[in-house]
């Protein structure tokens, strides 16, 4: 007789979260909610981003698959943290479960589907470097006169484009809105779209801002794929949802439809990305819209001391366009107050942090727990230089980021080329770096290379160095020239394009350490930073996977660093406050807390709305300290052309009670 043998679910599995233990009523309500729409809108540090880390186990827990969940986050570490946090709580094949920002489900649907939108499976994404570039092609070539008028420079239109795709509006409108010196010129500028539209199809390139906004068109168009994905993503939940913008609302109804499974949490005095088109009015209204949606609030705070939480409120309070909210603390009383530190000057303050945080390690505090938040970059430059000098680790998360390096660009483009051969950007970029190549020459080589078969074929066929005839090219480019095209048909081995470690390896032997060591001063630097990106490349074997996620790591998300371990080690981390959105230290040093920095001098001379949104980040950067905060700031900030320039406490210190900080005094000692 046969033995009898059923397999289960993973519903039937013994659970083995506590799920009532580990959240309180109102976390564990939404947890468990029934299959429909539900909001959580609650203040920082109340467990939000922990209620759908929650969510997604219990979804798993009650047999849900994971390829039926879709977790929107704000930057893709944020999502890497959720699923580590959900493995641990259920185990899971994560790779199955879909997650990550708007833009890397964007990519993925655009992947496997782009030739419906006349596109590639191959199309190159563009940085906005990239598209500055196209732009400029595609302005020039269009025959309007922009010396008549100032015409607006390839980053400009490009903000404007960006703005009209990320708010779903007309492109008319929003010229007269928010660039109403441009009305005269609209009619230009609404031509100069559709020609960047056409070039983009054309050399398969797309922007951003196309990974949402075609998605969204691949969905509309297609009812079939509508349908598969609708019926795939049984849940869909959102992270920060109080900084979506229309297009990515209109994106996620597109995939839930109006009765589909919609969890989403937020945080209107969190809303910080207006400037970029988001709309807080989606939270805010998210019950008018979706009138079926439970709504949860949450008014405990567990990240921080009843201190800092303090501050936070009292200095939140002072905006009045919000829902007024008063955060209980959940921990006891630190019997510490936030720092407040004003210092003789920027090296001082440097000074100060530095000593504080090696301090803080001696007491125990891991580096990775503290963090130095600033308003803008460059506010980190002199920390950044002491902490070097002192040998504190400390990873970087704003500014230049290691993608976005020339010389990592420059390697990057002849792959891109190598697999997109219609794509003109890289192209450029590519042969320029060829001494004596000029944009005319380079030009000319594009346009012969245009008529080739090869460059319209899916495959490659034939070899590069035959079909790239360098009519075009100056004589004493020519060595150089064929060195270059014999690089290129390395990239290539018998029709398929090699591996992406394969393929850094050619174009550094073959063309690029000769051009760096010539062009760069610090080419050992570079070196090692190519050197860094191939060992990160080994764990790609498909070339257009590892250009993707290049590309996906140097735009919108600069959380991300080539090497996951430097990542992780112990390091203090710098950010811009914008980047912190979500996170949480044990020790938070906020700087320059001089009014002009901090709130942004242009955002004092703009209206209400524009500094309530400052306040709203200073609020961002307050709630992310567990237990010690500091406030620092120069009173004297040295400038090379101006001289010395005193400076004042921001507003958002002075405008809360004395009382909720303790002011420090440093001078210098021996
Ligand atoms: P933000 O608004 O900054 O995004 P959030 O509302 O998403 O914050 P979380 O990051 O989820 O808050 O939680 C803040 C901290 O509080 C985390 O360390 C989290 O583990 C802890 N926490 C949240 N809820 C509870 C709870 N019920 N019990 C214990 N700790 C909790
Ligand atoms: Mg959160």
């Amino acid at each position: 007789m046969p033995r009898e043998y059923t397999l289960h679910t993973a519903a039937h599995a013994a659970p083995r979260i506590d799920y009532k233990a580990e959240l309180n009523e109102q976390q564990y309500a939404a947890v468990t909610a029934p299959p429909g729409q539900t909001l959580v809108i609650a203040g920082a540090g109340s467990g939000k981003t922990r209620t759908l880390t929650y969510r997604v186990a219990w979804l798993l827990d009650n047999g849900v698959l994971p390829d039926q969940i879709l977790l929107l986050t704000f930057t893709n570490k944020a999502a890497r943290e959720m699923l580590e946090r959900v493995t641990s709580l259920v185990p899971l094949d994560t790779q199955r479960l879909w997650s990550g920002t708007f833009h890397s489900i964007g990519n993925k649907l655009l992947r496997w589907n782009a030739e419906r939108l006349g596109y590639r499976k191959g199309f190159s994404i563009m940085d906005r470097e990239d598209q500055k570039d196209l732009m400029e092609t595609v302005i020039s070539s269009s025959g309007i006169d922009t010396a008549g008028f100032r015409f607006p420079k390839a980053e400009v239109i490009g903000d404007i484009f960006s703005m009209a795709d990320n708010t779903c509006m007309r492109l008319e409108e929003i010229i007269l809105t928010r660039y109403p010196y441009f009305e005269k010129i609209a009619d230009q500028i609404i031509r100069i779209r559709k020609l960047y539209q056409d070039k983009k199809v054309e050399t398969n390139c797309m922007d951003f801002d196309d990974l949402l906004s075609q998605s969204l068109r691949l969905l509309k168009e297609n009812e079939d794929l509508q349908e598969r994905y609708r019926s795939q993503f049984e849940f869909v939940l959102v992270d920060e949802y109080q900084d979506t913008n229309s297009l990515q609302c209109q994106f996620i109804e597109m995939l839930t439809g109006r009765d589909g499974n919609l969890m989403v949490v937020g945080d209107d005095a969190q809303s910080i990305y207006s400037w970029r088109g988001a709309d807080v009015k989606n939270i805010l209204e998210f019950h008018d819209y979706w009138p079926r949606a439970t709504v949860h609030k949450i008014e405990v705070n567990y990240r921080s001391v009843p201190e800092v939480l303090e501050l936070a409120n009292a200095s939140i309070a002072n905006n009045r366009a919000q829902i007024r909210k008063n955060l209980l603390p959940a921990r006891p009383l630190k019997g510490q107050l936030p720092a407040l530190v004003p210092l003789d000057n920027g090296s001082a303050q440097a000074s100060f942090i530095a000593q504080r945080i090696l301090e803080l390690q001696d007491e125990g505090v891991e580096l990775n727990e503290i963090a130095v938040l600033y308003r803008a970059h460059f506010h980190s430059m002199e920390i950044q230089m002491e902490l070097t000098n002192r040998g504190i680790p400390f990873q970087i998360t704003s500014g230049l980021r290691f993608f976005e390096q020339a010389h990592v660009k420059d390697v990057a483009a002849f792959m891109k080329f190598a697999v997109n051969r219609r794509d003109e950007v890289s192209f450029m970029r590519m042969v320029k770096l060829i001494p004596g190549i000029g944009g005319a020459s380079a030009t000319k080589v594009w346009n012969e290379w245009l008529k080739t078969e090869a460059s319209q074929s899916e495959v490659m066929t034939g070899k590069f160095s035959d079909l790239l005839i360098p009519m075009s090219v100056p004589k004493k480019a020519r060595e150089t020239w064929d060195q270059f095209a014999y690089t290129l048909d390395e990239l290539i081995v018998d029709g398929k394009v090699a591996t992406p470690p394969e393929m850094i390896r050619s174009i550094y032997d073959g063309v690029y350490e000769e051009y760096m060591k010539s062009k760069f001063k610090n080419a050992e630097q570079r070196q090692q930073d190519l050197e860094q990106l191939s060992n990160y490349s080994v764990r790609f074997t498909d070339p257009l996977e590892f250009l993707s996620q290049l590309s996906l790591l140097s735009g919108v998300d600069t959380d991300n660093k080539p090497d996951q371990q430097a990542q992780d080690r112990d390091a203090v981390t710098l950010t811009t406050a914008h980047q912190a959105k979500g996170l949480e230290w044990h020790t938070v040093f906020a700087v320059w807390m001089a009014d002009g920095m901090f709130p942004h001098a242009r955002a004092i001379e703009e209206s209400d709305a524009g500094l309530e949104e400052e306040r709203r980040l200073f609020y961002v950067t307050v709630t992310r300290a567990k237990d010690e905060l500091y406030l620092t700031y120069p009173l004297i900030n040295h400038q090379a052309r101006d001289g010395d320039i005193l400076m004042k406490p921001s507003r958002f210190i002075t405008e809360v009670p004395m009382e909720l900080m303790e002011k420090w005094n440093v001078r210098s000692g021996w």
